[in-house]
This record gives structure tokens, C-alpha cells and sequence, in this order.
């Protein structure tokens, strides 16, 4: 009876802090979308594993997109910030790489998964960058339809502040880093970043390795324009070139290659039955995918789900 009673206590006061935290946070935080919430407590308890690439390069995977790290002496530089309650386990890599601080932090695209750490890198120290478009998406709040969900706009510290339009170069710890704008592919604010020296290119998500890519039409993504960011991809660097896509494993330029005919092919045939006046179940119903799904169709994005993406865009 004691320790039932003990219990309850403890479990009673447990409650009450966790229930005063909990609106606390309810004042202060705009309401994230579900997805952002489960994203969050998956998490919390993901692990997180780091892969030398190349030179002082490596890449942090486990958490949303991944996380590019480039160390030295003028402290560390990372492309992604990943989902934000990964924080100690994202910390935990970084030191297992070198004992440089934080930065600087480029953001490919606005999406969650690739900027929900945005805040807590900032106050360890980085200089956010980002095309402006980033800036303007995560200033105001964003909607996905095919989410039904809107995104609530990012607090004043997890903003980029040095923004640029078209490229934008920088020098760091012995890199000359190569930063362009897509032309709109996934979205419409993606930028590729290209680690000249060590030959290593991280595309944020117009690259999605091993899996039907998400194409995001609401914030300006299209299957053309996604199309269009793999051949530059492709032209981009050189045939040794290490690739890190915005999701799955870091991969080479015959892996990009593949994915381009991928698009390509699925691209054409989309556009073929909607010639011929399919409807989008019509043109669902024919499986224009068939020849890809074994390979391509087990990720986030079911081979219905990029026949739409494809149609809605052809
Ligand atoms: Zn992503
Ligand atoms: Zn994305």
C-alpha cells in the first residue's frame, strides 16, 4: 500500500511538472504539425552514425536529412541540422570527429527535417547560411498540402542570416565550398553545396538515394526542375566525385545516373497517358512505375504517391 501510495505520488508530481512544462511550452512554441512531433520523438532515441568521406569531411546519418561536417581549425562547418531532439546524440558525434565548436551551418532547403536543429546550432555558435528563399520560407509559416499540414514560422535564432541569391563561395579550413541554387526542383529554395577540394557534393533532397524522391509542389517543386537538378548534379565535379544525397546512403555518380534515368523514364510515361487523357487513377491503375518499384518503391514515397507527384507535373 505504501509503495502504491508512493507511487502515485511520484507519478502524480511527475504529471503536474510535466503538465506545467508542457503549457509553458504551449505559450511560447507556435503548434507544430504532427509529423513535426513524431519526427521529434522518433528522434530522441535514434542512433546516429558518422562516415569519414573525404579530406576533413565526414557525414552525421540517423537524423532527418543528413548532416555534412567539414572540421579544422576554423571550426566546424555542417550542411543540415537535422531533427532538433537528436541534439545530444548529434553533439555526441560531433565530438567523436574533432573538438572544433560549431560555426558555421548551411541549410539546402527550408524543410524540418533538414532545419528543425537550426535554433540549438545557432546558439552553440553558428552562422546560419542559406539561399533566401530559406530565409523567406522559414520567416513565415509554410503549408504542405499533401501533409495537410502547416508549418508555423521559425523563431528569430534559427533564421539564416547570410543569405545570398544565384551561388555564393566560401573559403573554409582549406575547402573552397561551392554554394548554388537549383532552379526549383524539390522545392523552390534548394541549394547543392560543393566541397571543391575533397570533391565531396551534398544535393539536399533534389537527390534521394535508393528511393522515389517526395517533390514538394506546394513550396514550388516539380518533377521537371528535379530532372533538371540531377543533370547538374551530374555535371557538377567530377567522376569521382562522393555524393551525399538528402536521404539514404552517400553514394557515386553512377548511383545519380541512375536515378536520372529513373526520372526520366517514369517521367515520360506519365506524360504519355496523360496525353492520351488519362486521369490521375486511370494513369495509377496502368502502373507506369512497374519496372522500377522493386528497386526504387520501398521508401517514404510509394510508387502511387511519385505517379502523382509525376502527373501533377507533366
Ligand atoms: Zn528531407
Ligand atoms: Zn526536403
Amino acid at each position: 500500500m505504501l509503495v502504491t501510495r508512493r507511487h502515485f505520488l511520484a507519478t502524480t508530481a511527475a504529471a503536474a511538472t510535466c503538465f506545467a512544462s508542457r503549457s509553458l511550452f504551449a505559450q511560447q512554441e507556435p503548434q507544430q504539425p504532427e509529423m513535426v512531433l513524431k519526427a521529434r520523438a522518433g528522434a530522441a532515441s535514434a542512433k546516429i552514425t558518422t562516415q569519414k568521406l573525404r579530406g576533413n569531411i565526414s557525414v552525421v546519418q540517423g537524423s532527418g536529412g543528413n548532416i555534412a561536417v567539414l572540421s579544422g581549425p576554423q571550426g566546424k562547418l555542417l550542411v543540415d541540422s537535422g531533427i532538433s531532439s537528436s541534439q545530444p546524440h548529434i553533439q555526441e558525434a560531433l565530438a567523436a570527429i574533432s573538438a572544433d565548436p560549431i560555426q558555421h551551418l548551411i541549410n539546402t532547403h527550408w524543410h524540418y527535417d533538414h532545419t528543425d536543429g537550426n535554433l540549438w546550432m545557432h546558439s552553440a555558435g553558428a552562422t546560419i547560411i542559406a539561399h533566401e528563399k530559406t530565409r523567406q520560407r522559414l520567416a513565415s509559416p509554410q503549408k504542405i498540402e499533401l501533409f495537410h499540414a502547416t508549418f508555423p514560422s521559425e523563431p528569430a535564432g534559427a533564421l539564416p542570416t547570410l543569405i545570398f541569391t544565384g551561388q555564393h563561395t566560401l573559403q573554409m579550413n582549406g575547402n573552397t565550398l561551392y554554394l548554388e541554387h537549383y532552379d526549383p526542383a524539390h522545392t523552390d529554395t534548394d541549394i547543392s553545396v560543393h566541397f571543391a577540394d575533397a570533391d565531396v557534393l551534398h544535393t539536399g533532397d533534389t537527390w534521394f538515394n535508393g528511393v522515389y524522391p517526395f517533390i514538394d509542389y506546394s513550396t514550388g517543386g516539380h518533377i521537371d526542375g528535379m530532372i533538371r537538378a540531377t543533370k547538374r548534379t551530374l555535371a557538377t565535379g567530377t567522376t569521382s566525385t562522393i555524393v551525399i544525397p538528402g536521404h539514404g546512403p552517400v553514394g557515386d555518380k553512377q548511383q545519380v545516373s541512375e536515378s536520372l534515368e529513373m526520372l526520366s523514364a517514369i517521367r515520360d510515361k506519365v506524360a504519355d497517358l496523360r496525353k492520351q487523357g488519362k486521369s490521375i487513377d486511370e494513369t495509377i491503375a496502368a502502373k507506369p512505375t512497374v519496372a522500377f518499384d522493386e528497386k526504387w518503391g520501398k521508401g517514404f514515397t510509394t510508387p502511387e504517391m511519385f505517379t502523382r507527384f509525376v502527373y501533377q507535373g507533366v
